[in-house]
């Protein structure tokens, strides 16, 4: 388990063997660079399941009235997105337009409040 609290990101950050770009043990792809900020921490972790084996509580899914906070980081330019960006940046970075994972809108529900 590697912790990069200290690491260049300027954001609270956690993950499970996490490399440079937010890849984690889990979700390691190409186009895997993002990390989300968990609403029941305010910690960034690239995925759930990271989320599941470090912190000791019940993840939490943004609500939709916060969908305009800070929530997605971006792990090649380290720039942060609101969920209402990240939901309509058709898997690509606004700021430094990296490709991001489609497949992970497969799992929106796990992070998002859907209506
Ligand atoms: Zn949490
Ligand atoms: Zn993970
Ligand atoms: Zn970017």
């Amino acid at each position: 388990m590697v912790d990069l609290h200290d690491d260049p990101f300027s954001v609270a950050l956690r993950g499970v063997a996490m490399d440079a770009h937010t890849r984690c043990a889990h979700y390691h792809g190409p186009r895997d660079i993002i990390a989300i900020k968990f609403p029941c921490c305010g910690v960034y972790y690239p995925c759930h399941a990271c989320h599941d084996a470090l912190a000791n509580h019940p993840a939490a899914v943004w609500p939709v009235d916060r969908f305009d906070e800070p929530a997605i980081l971006c792990g090649a330019c380290r720039r942060t997105l609101s969920t209402r960006q990240y939901l309509a940046c058709e898997h690509r970075c606004p700021y430094c337009s990296a490709a991001f994972n489609a497949g992970c809108m497969r799992h929106r529900a796990l992070y998002f409040a859907t209506d």
